[in-house]
C-alpha cells in the first residue's frame, strides 16, 4: 500500500531502537514519511523522549538494554491508555510477546523489519488515530452547539443520564455531568406539575413525560440554588429503537410573571390597589360557600365617605383621589391578615370578614370609624365614613348580604353620618 503522506505528515512519531545500525537504515526510511520523528535508544531514553515530546504514535524494539521495550511501553499506558504502540519483535521473542498482550500492544511487526511494513502499521495506527480525532472534533462540535444552547437539554439513554447541557447545569448548580449523576439519585426528584406535586408521585417520571408529553406542557423544576421552583415550557424528542429521549426546557418565567401581574391588575382597583369589585365578587362567593359548609359566621362592612362630593368641590378631584387612596390603605393596615379589602365603586368600600359573627363586625367597623375620625387628611383634614354591616344568614346570597348591608349603611347617613349601623 503506497504511503499516504498527508496522514502520516501531521503525526509525531516516537522510534525507539537500541541497535545503531538497524536505527540508522529505518530512521532514514521514516524520515522520509514521516515529518515530526523523535529519536531515542533504549527504554529509559524512550519514556524520556516521550515525556518530552508528547508523541502521537510509539515504535519499539523489545529487546534493549537499561529498560526494555516492554517495560518502556508499560511506563507509556500508565500515562496515556490510548496511545497506539507498534513493537518489532523477532521471532524468537515469545514470553515477551504473550506480555505484551497483557499490555494491549496495537501491532506487531517482525525483524528483521521491511520498512514498507513498519510504514504499513503506522499507517493504520495513524488511520484509527486521525477518525478518532475527527470523532473527537465532531463531539466536541455538537457539544459547543448544544452548550451555547440558552435552553436546557437533557438526554436520557436507557434510564441513564446520558448528557446535560451546560446552561442546564449551571441552573441546577452542578458542575458537571458526573457530579449530577453522582448527587441526583432520581431526576423525577427535581420536576414537579403546575400544581406544586412532584411529578415522580404519579408514577414513573420518563414513563409519564415520554409517553403522555401533553400532559405536562408546563413543568416545574427545582434547582439547588433556588428556592422557588421554576416553570418550563418541556420539549420531548425521542429515538425510541435506542430508548435515548431528549427534553429541552424553556423557561417561561418572563411569560409565568408576565400572566401573574395581568392576573394582578385584572383584580386590583388601580386608584386605591385594593381588591376590585371582580375580585371581590369571586372572594365573596367563596367565602360565602365555606362559612355555609362549615357553619362558620362570616359578615361583611360597607363604609361610604360621608360629604365626599364636597372634597372633590372644594380641592379638586386630584385631591379627592389622594383622600381615597390614603382612606383604602387605613382599612388595609386595620384590619386582620384574613379580612379582605374591596372597593365596592366611588367612595365605597367592603371589608369582607370571615369567622366574624356581627358583634365583632360591630367592633371592627367602629374600631374602623374612630381611626378615620382621627386621622388628618393631607390638604383636606378632616375626613369622616359611615358603615352598615351585616351578618350572612345560610339563605343569602351575594346580593341578599348587600342589600342589607346597604341598608344599614343608609341608616347610619340618615341617623347622622360617622357612624356604624347594623342590619338589626
Ligand atoms: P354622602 O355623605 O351622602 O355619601 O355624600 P357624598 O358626597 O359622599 O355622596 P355622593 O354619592 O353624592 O358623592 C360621591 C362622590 O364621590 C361623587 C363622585 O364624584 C366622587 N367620586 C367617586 N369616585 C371618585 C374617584 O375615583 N375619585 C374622586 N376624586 N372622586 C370620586
Ligand atoms: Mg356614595
Ligand atoms: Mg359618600
Amino acid at each position: 500500500m503506497p504511503a499516504k503522506p498527508d496522514l502520516l505528515a501531521s503525526i509525531t512519531l516516537l522510534y525507539v531502537e537500541d541497535d545503531p545500525d538497524i536505527r540508522v537504515q529505518m530512521v532514514k526510511f521514516l524520515s522520509r514519511r514521516i515529518q515530526h520523528l523523535v529519536i531515542a535508544e533504549n527504554g529509559r531514553d524512550g519514556l524520556d523522549k516521550f515525556l518530552a515530546h508528547n508523541p502521537d504514535i510509539v515504535v519499539t524494539d523489545i529487546m534493549m538494554p537499561e529498560m526494555d521495550g516492554l517495560q518502556m511501553a508499560k511506563a507509556i499506558r500508565e500515562k496515556n491508555r490510548d496511545i497506539p504502540i507498534v513493537v518489532m519483535t523477532a521471532h524468537n521473542d515469545d514470553e515477551y510477546f504473550i506480555k505484551s498482550i497483557d499490555l494491549g500492544i496495537d501491532r506487531y511487526v517482525l525483524k528483521p523489519t521491511n520498512p514498507k511494513f513498519l510504514i504499513e502499521a503506522v499507517e493504520k495506527c495513524a488511520q484509527l488515530l486521525v477518525s478518532k480525532r475527527q470523532q473527537e472534533e465532531a463531539n466536541r462540535y455538537v457539544r459547543f452547539l448544544l452548550d451555547a444552547q440558552p435552553n436546557f437539554l437533557m438526554v436520557i439513554t436507557g434510564g441513564y443520564v446520558e448528557y446535560i447541557n451546560q446552561a442546564f447545569l449551571d441552573f441546577l448548580g452542578f458542575s458537571s455531568v458526573d457530579h449530577f449523576r453522582e448527587r441526583v439519585g432520581n431526576v423525577g426528584n427535581l420536576l414537579f406539575t403546575a400544581e406544586g406535586k412532584n411529578i415522580d408521585a404519579e408514577g414513573c417520571w420518563l414513563n409519564l413525560l415520554v409517553k403522555n408529553p401533553e400532559r405536562f406542557p408546563i413543568i416545574y423544576l427545582k434547582s439547588q440554588l433556588l428556592e422557588n421552583l421554576v416553570p418550563f415550557a418541556l420539549k420531548t424528542n425521542s429515538l425510541y429503537e435506542q430508548d435515548r429521549h431528549l427534553f429541552s426546557f424553556i423557561d417561561i418565567t418572563y411569560i409565568e410573571n408576565e400572566k401573574r401581574q395581568l392576573e394582578t391588575q385584572a383584580f386590583t382597583d388601580a386608584l386605591t390597589g385594593v381588591c376590585n369589585r371582580a375580585r371581590l365578587q369571586g372572594v365573596l362567593e367563596g367565602e360565602l360557600h365555606r362559612s355555609r359548609r362549615h357553619n362558620l359566621p362570616i359578615s361583611i362592612i360597607l363604609g361610604d365617605i360621608d360629604h365626599f362630593k364636597r372634597v372633590n368641590d372644594t380641592y379638586g378631584h386630584q385631591v379627592g383621589d389622594d383622600v381615597l387612596k390614603r382612606f383604602a390603605k387605613l382599612l388595609r393596615e386595620n384590619v386582620r391578615a384574613e379580612d379582605i379589602v374591596a372597593r365596592w365603586g366611588g367612595e365605597e368600600f367592603m371589608v369582607v370578614s370571615p369567622l366574624s359573627d356581627i358583634k365583632a363586625t360591630g367592633l371592627l367597623a367602629e374600631k374602623l370609624r374612630r381611626i378615620i375620625e382621627s386621622e388628618t387628611f393631607s390638604t383636606v383634614g378632616k375626613v369622616t365614613c359611615s358603615f352598615g354591616i351585616a351578618q350572612a344568614r345560610r339563605e343569602d346570597s351575594i346580593r341578599t348580604l348587600t342589600e342589607r348591608a346597604d341598608k344599614a349603611l343608609y341608616k347610619a347617613k340618615t341617623n347622622g353620618r360617622n357612624r356604624v349601623e347594623n342590619d338589626a
